[in-house]
């Protein structure tokens, strides 16, 4: 199923040691692969972590997925890369890739002949992606990033071919049962770039896929992992691979629900990052500064704003302000860098909204 992987016995666990192809990696440290093959016949899932080497929260679910997940009670079968940017985990790199300074999330779905980033992602997207039936990419907020966990996936917007639409709806039902307080499905990407994000190019080669976040600023967060484990949990009730109840499916949290209702019920996901069911954001607006400086924000992730509040300053090292900013759009920040010192044009938050 998994030619890379050789034969999978059924009711196994088995340990791999994977050396992905590409002339970049020929060097590499083979990368540890656990695969769960079922003793019912199924669907087969494939999740990583570890696209950014700083998000530990999502290595460490991936790792207690390989150990936990029994295949005598899964129909199907789970594939488990627990990091796939191993440069990055190494050296505590951030966002990157140390060895072209890339983001491989910006590159996907990689060339074979490109820089390392784009080697590394060409062959996972190649050798485990498109032999899936669906694809969970686990992340977190990097090392200077704190974040509300939310899950993205490609919505349908923009999309003519039915195929393509099928695809995009299943990832939305995946993404919908993982269970965080927020799903964003976007149908642009979020930064220009050369490439597009892993749950983009997997849906472009017809596996539905979702990215799902949780944790952040460089540490080992129990609650996060927790939340990453029951959400690749739910997906596999969602997709029939173990006994339980699916989780609801519901278009928003709002249906049925009153304002200040639906506002105490997303505080409370929040602050828990137990989602009964999770609110859909279709816009994903980032904030960046124009100067360098010392970032002082004036939100928490998790907080709602409104279009033109002031949600942070940038001062320079005289302590005077040389930027005053201001949010673009109604939403809930959803991340936010938490070191003070900023580059020119750096990355501040990230704020989920619904299209207007
Ligand atoms: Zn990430």
């Amino acid at each position: 199923m998994i030619p890379i992987l050789g034969e999978l016995k059924t009711g196994t666990t088995q340990r791999h040691l994977i050396k992905l192809p590409g002339a970049a990696l020929a060097d590499d440290e083979p990368r540890p692969v656990i695969s769960v093959a079922g003793a019912k016949s199924g669907p087969t899932l494939f999740v990583n972590a570890g696209v950014h080497g700083g998000e530990y929260p999502a290595v460490e679910a991936v790792i207690r997925l390989g150990k936990s997940l029994d295949p005598k009670k899964i129909s199907g079968t789970v594939i488990l890369m627990p990091v796939l940017n191993l440069p990055a985990f190494r050296t505590r790199t951030p966002f990157v890739c140390p060895i072209d300074n890339m983001n491989p999330n910006r590159v996907f779905p990689g060339d074979p002949t490109g820089s390392y980033s784009e080697q590394m992602t060409y062959a996972v997207i190649n050798e485990f992606v498109v032999h899936a039936d669906a694809y969970i990419d686990l992340h977190g907020g990097d090392i200077p990033e704190a974040l509300v966990p939310f899950v993205i996936c490609r919505s349908q917007d923009g999309l003519a071919d039915s195929k393509a639409r099928d695809v995009a709806a299943r990832s939305k039902e995946i993404a919908m049962a993982f269970g965080l307080p927020y799903v964003l499905a976007v149908s642009k990407p979020i930064q220009p770039s050369k490439g597009s994000s892993s749950y983009a190019a997997a849906a472009e080669k017809g596996v539905p896929s979702i990215l799902a976040e949780a944790g952040g600023v460089g540490q080992m967060q129990e609650d996060a992992v927790e939340l990453l484990v029951k959400g690749v949990v739910n997906v596999m009730r969602q997709l029939g691979m173990l006994a339980g109840v699916k989780s609801q499916i519901q278009s928003s949290k709002s249906q049925g629900k009153s304002k200040s209702q639906t506002k105490t019920t997303i505080r409370r996901a929040v602050a828990t990052g137990e989602a009964s069911s999770s609110t859909l954001l279709t816009k994903f607006e980032w904030v960046y500064t124009k100067k360098a400086g010392m970032w002082y924000p004036k939100v928490a992730p998790g907080d709602f704003v409104k279009e033109g509040d002031q949600i942070g300053t940038v001062g320079d090292l005289f302590g005077d302000t040389l930027e005053k900013i201001i949010s673009p759009v109604n939403g809930v920040v959803l991340f936010l860098t938490i070191n003070p010192s900023v580059l020119e044009n750096g990355l501040l938050m990230g704020i989920g909204a619904k299209q207007d």
